[in-house]
């Protein structure tokens, strides 16, 4: 069975589309500046479930995701699309206002200007659709194509907290007053993520990334799309994976930690590659370091209590 990543190769190669495939696409905007565009698609029990959230937790989710693919290129991001699909009970409540106000505290943080959208009525679920333009320097957009043999592999924050809010949604937890501080913590982790923004555009500044990609799908899976547009291997240290504290906080989650953090998606941190004679900046900058780039292409190794294994794709797939 073909996955959604197999369909857009096929896509791209079949209607020679050279521009499809990193975080967000690099349009020549003049003689300074690059433009990026990025779309993601959310859909009702599928990416979100309305029980699980609040409309303002929601409309700073569906930013969130975008920001963070423009920061996953290094830029800026400036403006913004918003379409959605609303079935008609849904349209009768107060649930857009407060789905706009959650998505414009966030856009006010980040100078992102609204700039248009589409609405529809949907049949049965609420589907939304986001677009975010953002803006580098001409040609330094971050690809995930540029990580070379003997880069250190970084990544800026720690890992699994959002998959293991997710386990807790799964199994009935909610956001109330007796939720334990961790708990709390985990549940905000995959409702209300943080975008990368200030560090991606950091990075650029300080040309210090060779490629970059954030964590959306998970560590196995996003560090496999760098390997295989960058054209090689990775090995990474499961011993120094940055496991989100928390989650060791949560008897139901033990033994799932480094599984969490390995797979599970949604931290929206981000993932660089950083050339030897730079790591002491990524280090002072707080990034943790968890592995290496190897010429190996296509080829993922997972070094763990001194055993080396391969490490395949895991991450969170819609097919
Ligand atoms: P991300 O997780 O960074 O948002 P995706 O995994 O959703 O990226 O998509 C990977 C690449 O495929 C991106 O460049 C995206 O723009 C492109 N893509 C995804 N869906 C489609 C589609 N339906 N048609 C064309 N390109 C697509
Ligand atoms: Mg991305």
């Amino acid at each position: 069975v073909r996955s959604e990543f197999d369909f857009i190769d096929q896509i791209r190669s079949r209607y020679a589309l050279g521009r499809i495939g990193d975080d967000c696409a690099v349009l020549p905007k003049d003689a300074e500046t690059d433009m990026l565009v990025t779309a993601d698609l959310l859909v009702e029990d599928i990416d979100f479930r309305l029980d699980w959230t609040t409309p303002e937790f929601l409309g700073h989710r569906s930013l969130a995701v975008s920001l963070s693919d423009v920061a996953a290129m290094g830029a800026a991001p400036t403006h913004a699309l918003l379409s959605l699909g609303v079935p008609e009970a849904l349209w009768k409540t107060d649930f857009l206002n407060r789905f706009y106000g959650g998505w414009h505290e966030l856009a006010r943080k980040h100078a992102v200007e609204l700039v248009g959208g589409d609405i529809s009525r949907s049949p049965d679920k609420l589907f939304i659709d986001s677009i975010v333009f953002g803006e580098v320097a001409r040609g330094k957009a971050v690809l995930r194509s540029g990580a070379n043999a003997g880069d250190l592999i970084f990544v800026t924050g720690f890992l699994g907290g959002a998959a293991a809010g997710l386990e807790l949604l799964r199994t009935g937890t909610v956001l109330g007053p007796e939720i334990s501080v961790t708990g709390r913590h985990l549940l905000l982790k995959q409702l209300q993520p943080i975008p990368q923004v200030q560090t991606g555009k950091l990075l650029t500044e300080y040309n210090l990334a060779t490629s970059l990609i954030d964590l959306s799908d998970g560590l196995s899976s996003d560090l496999s799309h760098v390997a295989a547009a960058s054209g090689v291997g990775a090995t990474i240290n499961a011993d120094v994976v940055p496991i989100d504290p928390a989650i060791f906080d949560i008897s139901s989650l033990h033994t799932q930690e480094l599984d969490l953090a390995l797979n599970g998606g949604e931290d929206y941190e981000l993932l660089l590659t950083v050339a030897p004679h730079n790591a002491h900046i990524a280090l002072d900058l707080g990034f943790h370091h968890i592995g290496e780039i190897t010429d190996s292409a296509g080829k993922l190794e997972l070094l763990h209590d001194g055993i080396s294994e391969s490490f395949f794709p895991k991450g969170f797939r819609h097919f």
